[in-house]
C-alpha cells in the first residue's frame, strides 16, 4: 500500500513517497532558509508564498525520485495541524485537490503525533508500547506517554518557549546564522569546539521540583552573559563557544530532570513505561542525544530504559512521517472527507475532529 504525503506546517515544504512495507521510495524537503535568515524567526507571509511556489515541484520531485506515476499512489496524506495556519492550508489544499481529482482516500495527520510515531518507522527494533516520548521542535517540548499509534496522554509540556525557538534565539544573539542546518544545528557546532565548561558563566535551572519545562529565564540569562561580555569587551569567539556550551549543558540538563520526574509521574498514574523517545528538531543535537541516553539508563527503578532516536534526516520536518503516521488509519480503510480543513491549534491528545 503506497502512500504520497505533503508537509508544509512551518518553513520547510515536504512531500515523500512511503509503503506500508516500510520502503521510502523519496522524501522531498525543500529548506526556506535563506527566505528567513534575515528575520528572527519565520516570516509567516513569506513562507505561504514560497509554500505556494514549491508545493507542485516537490510533489512532481517525489514521484520522479520514486519512479512512480500517480497511477501507482493508494493514498494521500498531508499535515492537518498544528502549525502556522496559513502555512497549513497549502499542503491542504494540493493534497485536497489531488484526492478528489484521482479519486484517491485522504487523511489528515498531527504533525506531532508523526514526529512521534517516527521510530517505529525507521528503528529495526521497534520500541515496545507504552513508552516516554520527547517532542522537542521548534514549537513544542513535551514529554508525552504514547500507548498505541493513536492514544497520546500529555505528561508534561513547556510553561512558556519552545526549547528549539530558544535555541535559534540564543544562536541569534550570539551572532550564529541559519546558514544550510538552521541557527539550532550552528550553535550545536560552535559549542562543540569550546573545550572547557567555563564554571564563571552560571545558568539557572529552571522550575526544579517540577514537570513543567520553561526556557526564557534561561534565555534571558544568557543574554545578560552574553551583553556583559561584549560591554566589557571580553565576547572573543572562545568566549562565544564557552557560553554556547554552558547554554546547551544547562537547556540539556533540564530535559534530563523532567525525564526522571516524568517517570515518576507515570507510575503515579500505574503506567511503567517500557521505552524512552526522542524525536523533533533538537533530538539531532548529539550532545543531547549522549545525556538522555545516560540518564534513562537509570531514571527507572527496574532494567535501564532503553532510547529510541529517529535517524537524523528525519528528526526535522519531513512528510515520510507524515506518510507512516497515515498509515494505521489507511490499511484500516478510515478516511478524510474532502471538505476536511486544517487545524492550527490541534493538541497532540486532542481527538480527532469529525469531518
Ligand atoms: P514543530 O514540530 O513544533 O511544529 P518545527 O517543525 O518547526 O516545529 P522541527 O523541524 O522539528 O520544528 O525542528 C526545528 C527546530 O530544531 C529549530 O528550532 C532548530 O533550531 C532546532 N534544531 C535543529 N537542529 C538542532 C541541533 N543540532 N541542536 C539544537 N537544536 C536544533
Ligand atoms: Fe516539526
Amino acid at each position: 500500500f503506497v502512500v504520497l504525503a505533503l508537509e508544509s506546517s512551518a518553513d520547510d515544504t515536504c512531500a515523500a513517497i512511503v509503503s506500508s512495507n516500510r520502503t521510502i521510495h523519496s522524501n522531498i524537503v525543500l529548506k526556506q532558509n535563506h527566505i528567513h535568515q534575515i528575520y528572527a524567526g519565520i516570516h509567516p507571509h513569506l513562507a505561504i508564498l514560497s509554500h505556494t511556489e514549491q508545493m507542485p515541484f516537490t510533489v512532481r520531485r517525489a514521484l520522479d525520485t520514486a519512479q512512480m506515476q500517480m497511477n501507482d499512489i493508494d493514498a494521500i496524506a498531508f499535515t492537518q495541524g498544528p502549525g502556522m495556519g496559513g502555512c497549513l492550508a497549502v499542503a491542504c489544499n494540493a493534497a485536497k485537490t489531488l484526492a478528489i481529482a484521482l479519486e484517491k482516500p485522504l487523511v489528515g495527520v498531527n504533525h506531532m503525533r508523526a514526529h512521534a510515531l517516527t521510530v517505529t518507522l525507521t528503528n529495526p527494533e521497534v520500541p515496545p508500547f507504552p513508552h516516554l516520548t520527547l517532542l522537542v521542535s521548534g514549537g513544542h517540548t513535551m514529554l508525552v506517554l504514547v500507548h498505541s499509534e493513536d492514544k497520546f496522554e500529555l505528561i508534561a509540556q513547556t510553561a512558556d518557549e519552545a526549547i528549539g525557538c530558544t535555541f535559534d534565539r540564543v544562536a541569534a544573539l550570539l551572532g550564529l546564522e541559519w546558514g544550510k542546518r538552521g541557527l539550532g544545528a550552528a550553535l550545536e557546532h560552535l559549542a562543540s569546539t569550546s573545550d572547557t565548561l567555563d564554571p564563571s558563566i552560571t545558568l539557572p535551572t529552571m522550575m526544579p521540583g517540577q514537570l513543567e519545562f520553561s526556557f526564557c529565564g534561561l534565555r534571558a540569562a544568557t543574554k545578560r552573559i552574553i551583553d556583559h561580555k561584549q560591554r566589557s569587551g571580553e565576547l572573543s569567539d572562545r568566549t562565544r563557544a564557552d557560553i554556547a556550551a554552558r547554554f546547551q549543558q544547562a537547556a540539556v540538563m533540564q530535559l534530563e530532570d523532567k525525564l526522571a520526574r516524568a517517570v515518576k509521574e507515570c507510575r503515579v498514574r500505574g503506567v511503567q513505561p517500557r521505552a524512552v523517545v526522542a524525536s523533533g528538531g533538537v533530538a539531532t543535537n548529539l550532545y543531547l542525544r549522549t545525556r538522555y541516553t545516560a540518564e534513562a539508563a537509570h531514571a527507572g527503578t527496574g532494567e535501564p530504559l532503553q532510547v529510541f532516536y529517529p535517524p537524523l534526516e528525519l528528526c526535522t520536518d519531513n512528510a515520510v512521517m507524515i506518510a507512516w503516521a497515515a498509515m494505521g488509519r489507511l490499511l484500516k480503510r478510515e478516511r478524510d472527507g474532502y471538505g476536511i480543513r486544517p487545524l492550527a491549534g490541534w493538541k497532540i491528545d486532542m481527538d480527532r475532529p469529525q469531518t
